[in-house]
């Protein structure tokens, strides 16, 4: 018997208009619907008039529940995956399916949507040629400044998800670290009744979080401009491989004081070898 398809279905963010012809049928045609909520997707199901029978997956049974569905896909029933909003595996459920799958076979088949990232990256006005998505922060203030930290010098854009319990924090730590003037957008509530679609400065997001009560409740994303190239550049400090290599020799043999050189200047070992001989026998 050939195996079923497991379909990734995207479901709206918000407004319940936002979701495909195809996402629709294939939702109404397959054998089960995995969610990470049934609750809340029968009440979504419902609205589209589906009645196609709903199974839980989520990060809390996934790893009882992947083998069930494993099994059911090789008897030759068709499964979507759904999450609670957006495109699944997106910071949601879905990795050990998809991947078990892909190791049994079983043909996985996309049913493309909404993804919160790229709706704010859409209406950023940041660079959209390279961007980093960095999903959650983490929940503790010094674990993410520490996070924080290692991005600092990202070219590329950045894309955070952030919940309403953290936002403000979260804005303070990216002032603190990123700096309060680099560019940024909050993306809130995007495609609901109340959404917020702000670009302005971290300084003036944190200011327009803080000071209303209103703008800290939702979803959100926040979109952070990448370092643009120049200031990377001008905090690299340049090296003097030659006058290096000559510091290196007053104490070390040629092979040794080529390899030291080349790890820090990044030129080929057998150059500064040259480079090196040349230098001993000017001396
Ligand atoms: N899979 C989803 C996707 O494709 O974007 C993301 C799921 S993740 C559990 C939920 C997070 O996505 C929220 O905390 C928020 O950061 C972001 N998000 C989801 N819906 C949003 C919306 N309508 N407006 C702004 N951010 C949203």
């Amino acid at each position: 018997m050939s195996s079923g398809t497991l379909f990734i279905v995207a479901t709206p963010i918000g407004n319940r208009a936002d979701i495909t012809e195809r996402a629709k049928d294939i939702l109404a045609e397959v054998d089960l619907i995995a969610a990470e909520d049934t609750r809340h997707s029968r009440s979504l199901l419902q609205y589209y008039h589906i009645q196609t029978p709903l199974v839980a997956y989520h990060d809390h049974n996934e790893a009882l529940k992947a083998p069930v569905l494993i099994e059911q896909l090789q008897q030759g029933q068709n499964i979507a995956l759904i999450s609670d909003a957006g495109t699944p595996l997106v910071s949601d459920p879905g990795y050990r399916l998809v991947k078990e799958a892909h190791e049994k076979g079983i043909r996985v088949s996309p049913v493309p949507g909404v993804c919160a990232a790229i709706a704010a990256l859409s209406v950023s006005g940041i660079a959209t040629d390279r961007y980093r998505f960095e999903g959650f922060t983490p929940a503790r203030s010094a674990a993410r400044r520490a996070h924080f930290e290692t991005l600092v010098k990202e070219q590329a854009t950045l894309v955070f998800y952030e919940s309403c319990h953290r936002i403000t924090a979260s804005l303070l730590d990216m002032v603190d670290v990123f700096g309060g003037h680099r560019e940024a957008l909050l993306a809130r509530e995007m495609t609901k009744s109340f959404e917020t679609v702000r670009k302005a400065s971290l300084n003036q997001l944190l200011e327009l979080v803080s000071g209303d009560l209103n703008q800290q409740k939702g979803e959100f994303v926040i979109i952070v401009q990448g370092v643009v190239a120049e200031v990377v550049q001008s905090d690299l400090i340049e090296v003097d491989t030659e006058r290096l290599m000559q510091v290196l020799l007053e104490v070390l043999p040629v092979r040794q004081a080529s390899e030291i050189s080349s790890k820090i200047s990044g030129i080929k070992k057998n150059k500064l070898y040259k480079l090196a001989l040349k230098l001993k026998s000017s001396d």
